[in-house]
């Protein structure tokens, strides 16, 4: 049979531990004995990274810009501990926060259902994607420890040396400060993100603050996503069906966890990372979320919403097999390619991408998974666990 062929390479972006064993495999399983793979190759293995001085991430999201689609191996963040055991010359930074600070974009993390295994929350029946602005807000605050008696004063100075300040509280004791800011650009590119992505994906799309408290600052945000809807996007969500609906955070909350699901909830920085964390473990685990950055100007990294799995790695190490769930990983590369035959007009590449999520889906159904899955297993005979090589293997003769 005649392989598939591709035309632009997708950015491959290697990784670290358990996930680079699984990254390996799945190329040969389940992807080069059907598809001529092209790929300009990116190892951000911690090595490589040390050797370039992490030059290599930044290359690495150069070349997401220039070809559009990435695909991205989870990595290592090192910390005190890495740097002994890798002998690291500096602590480099997360490489994620490296390619998001070059692509400027928003994460958007859904989970991966499956029959047999269900949220805890029994009425949803969809995926609910959310979409986390990666900027600003309290990740990039300034904080004050108040020891005693004194005045806080939010105080802005103009380039043109116009002064402007109010009160924030006269302390009579101790207490606690903080300063946060974001900027109209980087919320203007969240909303472009997010509006995009229902559009891709034809969903509703929801966004929630707190407007009614925070009257400038949140209101800003609300603001901003209002009049980019009206200008850019109404006609396109009315054309397809879809709805963009703005609600406050604590009345967004209570629906969500009433709705059955099947829409994209937009959320700023702080509410992405906590309900990020809440919904994902409802829908059952990490190692079933796809999250794909989108930058605004249309570029897309695939990567899986979990670590290396060091602890499997240390088994691995010891030449145990391992039972490490490779889904969204494989998640990862079908996104990719998916996105790549979409761009270049090769609609058999993303036929293909889509008959690898089924095996890998049907897998499970059929009750063959990893040990992560086997405990939330509920199908009619009980699971079979096997080892993240057989059940490659498995969805490799599925496919
Ligand atoms: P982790 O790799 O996500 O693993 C935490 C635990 O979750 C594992 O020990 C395992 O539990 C379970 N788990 C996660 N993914 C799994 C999978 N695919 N299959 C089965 N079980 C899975 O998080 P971590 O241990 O905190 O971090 C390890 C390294 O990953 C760190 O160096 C960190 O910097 C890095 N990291 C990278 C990214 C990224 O690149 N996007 C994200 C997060 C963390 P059991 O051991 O109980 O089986
Ligand atoms: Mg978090």
């Amino acid at each position: 049979m005649k392989k598939l062929q591709m035309k632009t390479p997708l950015v491959e972006m290697d990784g670290d531990e358990m996930t680079r064993i699984l990254w390996r495999d799945i190329k040969e399983l389940l992807l080069l004995p059907h598809v001529d793979l092209k790929t300009v190759y990116f190892d951000l293995g911690l090595a490589e990274r040390e050797r370039t001085r992490d030059r290599v991430t930044v290359d690495a999201a150069n070349a997401n810009r220039e070809y559009g689609v990435a695909v991205k191996c989870a990595t290592i963040t090192p910390n005190a501990q890495r740097v002994e055991e890798y002998q690291l010359t500096e602590m480099w930074k997360s490489p994620n926060g490296t390619i998001r600070a070059i692509l400027d974009g928003t994460v958007f993390r859904a989970p991966i259902m499956v029959d047999g295994i269900s949220p805890v929350v029994k009425n949803w029946k969809e995926p609910i994607t959310i979409a986390r602005h990666a900027y600003g807000d309290v990740y990039r605050a300034s904080e004050y420890r108040v020891t005693g008696a004194g005045k806080a004063e939010l105080v802005f100075t103009g380039e043109d040396g116009t002064v402007t300040s109010q009160t924030i509280f006269q302390f009579k004791n101790g207490g606690v400060l903080q300063g946060q800011y974001n900027l109209d650009s980087s919320i203007t590119s969240f909303a472009r993100s997010c509006f995009q992505y229902a559009v891709d994906t034809r969903q509703d799309l929801w966004f929630s603050t707190k407007d009614t408290i925070s009257k400038q600052y949140d209101h800003t945000f609300k603001d901003i996503f209002a009049e980019l809807f009206e200008t850019e996007y109404a006609g396109q969500f009315k054309q397809l069906g879809i709805e963009y609906f703005y609600t406050l955070i604590d009345d967004a909350v209570a629906r969500v966890i009433r709705s059955r699901g099947g829409f994209i909830w937009a959320c700023k920085n702080y509410d992405g990372d906590v309900m990020s964390d809440m919904v994902s473990t409802a829908f059952g685990s990490l190692a079933m979320m796809t999250s794909v950055l989108v930058s605004p100007d249309g570029n897309y990294e695939y990567e899986a919403a979990h670590g290396t799995v060091t602890r499997h790695y240390y088994r691995h190490l010891k030449g145990e097999e391992t039972s490490t769930n490779p889904m969204a990983t494989i998640f990862a590369w079908t996104g990719a390619l998916a996105k790549r035959g979409e761009l270049d007009g090769l609609p058999d590449l993303t036929a293909f991408a889509g008959r690898v999520e089924q095996a890998a889906l049907d897998t499970i159904r059929s009750g063959v998974m990893t040990q992560d899955l086997a405990g939330l297993w509920e199908g009619e005979s009980p699971a079979k666990q096997v080892t993240s090589r057989e059940f490659l293997t498995a969805i490799s003769q599925k496919l």
